[in-house]
Formats: C-alpha cells, sequence, structure tokens
C-alpha cells in the first residue's frame, strides 16, 4: 500500500516536534527514517500508524485519506525497540494473538490460524520453538518472532521503531537482512526508524534523513551517502574532516566546482577520502603524522595540517608500503572535497 504524508507538523505545547513534514512511498518500498535523537523519527512513525494525530496535514493510505483512521482500521503491523511478546503467552500464542483477537467476521478458523502461525514460525526458522515462551527466548530470537507476530494479521505496511536497537552488534546485522528478505516476500510497505547510519544504508531502499522536526534529504542510500544535500547529511553520514574557510590552494583545486575560490566556506573531506604519501607531489599537502592504529582491516592515522587535526583512513596494504609512524613528515593528497558555502546551514 502506497503511503503519502503531506505537510505535517506536531506540535508538543510550544515544543515544534515535526515542520511541514511531506514524504512519499510508493508500494513494496523500504523506507529508513534516519536522524539523531529527538529529531521527530518517532512521532512521524506514530503519525502514520495512527497512534499518534497531527496537528496539521494529512496521511493518505492509496490515494485515500487516513488521516483520521483509527490505527486498528489502517492495516499496519508494528514493531518496537523493546520487544512486547506477552510474557504468559507461549510463541505460537504470540504469534496469533493478532488473530484471535479480530472481530468475529473476519476471524480466521482455529485450522487457519494454526496453518497462518507455523507458515509465518518457518518463514523466520523458528518453528521449532512455537511452546516456548518469550523469557526462554534471545533477544535475536524474540525480535524474530515479534515480526512473525506483526505479520500474522497481514499488514499492508510494516512500521518498525529501533526495531534492533537494544541488541548486540552481530545479531543486528543478522536482523537487518531478515528484515530486507521478509519485507520483499509480503510484498507490503515497510517504514523503520534508525538513528543508526550504518543500518539505514544497508537495508533500505530509500533513506530519509531527519534533522529537528525537518526532513533534509531522502534519496537511495548511494544518493545520500555520496550526494548529501546539506552540511548536516554529510556529518550524519559518516566520519568527516570538518575545514572552515579554507577554500584556496589545493583544497579549491579539488572543490573546484563547488564554489568560487575565495569565498568564506567550509569543506568536508571523508577519511577515506585522504590519501597519504611519503614524498611531495604537486597540490599535495604537508603535515605531521600524530597517531597510528590499526582497526581491523583499516589503519586510522591521525595528522597535523596548518595546525589542525586530520583523520585519515588508509587500507592495511597501503599502510605496509607507508609504513607512517608518529612524527613523520608526510604529504595528503584529498580526492573528493565536498565544499558549502557559509550559510549554508553548516554545522
Ligand atoms: P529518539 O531516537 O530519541 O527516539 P526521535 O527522533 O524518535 O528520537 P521523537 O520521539 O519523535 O524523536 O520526539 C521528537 C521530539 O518531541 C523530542 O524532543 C521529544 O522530547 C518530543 N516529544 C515526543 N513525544 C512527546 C510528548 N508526548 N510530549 C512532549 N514532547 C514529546
Amino acid at each position: 500500500m502506497s503511503i503519502e504524508i503531506r505537510n505535517i507538523a506536531k506540535r508538543f505545547g510550544n515544543f515544534v516536534a515535526l515542520d511541514d513534514v511531506s514524504l512519499s512511498i510508493p508500494t513494496g518500498e523500504l523506507v529508513a527514517l534516519l536522524g539523531p535523537s529527538g529529531c521527530g523519527k518517532t512521532t512521524l512513525l506514530r503519525i502514520i500508524a495512527g497512534m499518534e494525530t497531527a496537528d496539521e496535514g494529512q496521511v493518505m493510505f492509496e490515494g485515500s485519506e487516513a488521516t483520521h483512521l483509527h490505527a486498528r482500521e489502517r492495516q499496519v503491523g508494528f514493531v518496537f525497540q523493546h520487544y512486547a511478546l506477552f510474557r504468559h503467552m507461549n510463541v505460537f500464542e504470540n504469534v496469533a494473538f493478532g488473530l484471535r483477537v479480530k472481530p468475529r467476521k473476519e476471524r480466521p478458523s482455529e485450522s487457519e490460524i494454526r496453518k497462518r502461525v507455523m507458515d509465518l514460525l518457518s518463514l523466520v526458522q523458528l518453528d521449532w520453538l512455537a511452546d516456548r515462551y518469550p523469557t526462554q527466548l534471545s533477544g535475536g530470537q524474540r525480535q524474530r518472532i515479534a515480526l512473525a507476530r506483526a505479520l500474522a494479521v497481514e499488514p499492508k505496511v510494516l512500521l518498525l521503531d529501533e526495531p534492533f536497537g537494544a541488541l548486540d552488534t552481530k545479531v543486528r546485522k543478522e536482523l537487518r537482512r531478515w528484515l530486507r528478505r521478509l519485507h520483499d516476500e509480503m510484498h507490503i510497505s515497510s517504514v523503520f526508524v534508525t538513528h543508526d547510519q550504518e543500518e539505514a544504508l544497508e537495508v533500505a531502499d530509500r533513506v530519509v534523513v531527519m534533522n529537528k522536526g525537518r526532513i533534509e534529504q531522502v534519496g537511495s542510500p548511494d544518493e545520500v551517502y555520496s550526494n548529501p544535500a546539506s552540511p548536516f547529511v554529510y556529518q550524519f553520514l559518516g566520519n568527516v574532516n570538518v575545514f572552515h574557510s579554507r577554500v584556496h590552494g589545493a583544497w579549491a583545486e579539488v572543490a573546484r566546482d563547488d564554489v568560487p575560490a575565495g569565498q568564506e566556506a567550509v569543506a568536508f573531506i571523508r577519511p577515506h577520502d585522504i590519501d597519504i604519501d611519503t614524498v611531495a607531489t604537486p597540490e599535495s599537502l604537508e603535515a605531521k603524522v600524530s597517531y597510528v592504529q590499526t582497526i581491523g582491516p583499516l589503519v586510522r592515522v591521525e595528522v597535523i595540517h596548518q595546525g589542525e587535526l586530520v583523520e585519515v583512513e588508509l587500507t592495511r596494504e597501503r599502510q605496509q608500503v607507508l609504513g607512517l609512524t608518529a612524527g613523520q613528515q608526510v604529504w595528503l593528497k584529498p580526492r573528493q572535497v565536498k565544499v558549502f558555502a557559509n550559510g549554508e546551514g553548516a554545522v
């Protein structure tokens, strides 16, 4: 089911939680709402769900006005961060719950319920746990059950609020792939809230980057990462070096299309977009190594250039060639610089 959000505004007292937010989500798309704590992600999700009412604007489902529909009438399924499973019900009954509480006319027969629940449990590969109780499951298993439960009522829209937030990194990664697979198999539209850039970039078809109640950018993971629309998006989506008033010399050369030379500006360079050499080349920038640390396959190097700290990320192989150590004189070669003129909302 397609979702359209038109000019939504929401205030809590004087505080503006959402400010004129519009967004179109076509059927079948998996969208991530990404942003820092307090930017309004959950509020927007709750408005889509019908658990919160907007002060202004409309929510349309499949082209029809749904703004005033009750949550129960919206055909949405939810998954929350803290697996809201019923402790006194076993896994089977937890997944069956949404079907059992349907009005009598819509309620499937007992044999249909059994079949649907067992199909969903095999889909999340946990049919062997049907008789267990939530306290006897791992965190990752509980979230898979929560997903199965949300899908049991055959929602047209799946809404997830930091669904994997409480889990450790390895399980999170596994569950992201689960979410992607289930979403694709169920042919639904899904919206999930996260403040984890990697999660949004890995799982979503489109990423909605939010800041202070507004949408900063909407795009494919590649678009928002490679072509951020604002300094905020640039900084939020990954590690970055920030240089103020530096659009001259070699930085300007690399960034030549963005801002006229001489203009006050802010330059952003990702640590992996800088190479280091031990010999000077034209347009390279002199610097001194202050710190070298190997982290898995990558090597993090901190250098000082004109009194400012610059973070560089090299591959292990590159470091094996260079053999950098603290105190060494080096030359930096920025490969890609993004420049925003001052006043473009630099943070
Ligand atoms: P987080 O990642 O921390 O959950 P979020 O982006 O989901 O953040 P929201 O939960 O949507 O943010 O909240 C947006 C802002 O609105 C926050 O500043 C929050 O304190 C405020 N807010 C949310 N719900 C209420 C409420 N019921 N009453 C008052 N203020 C609220």
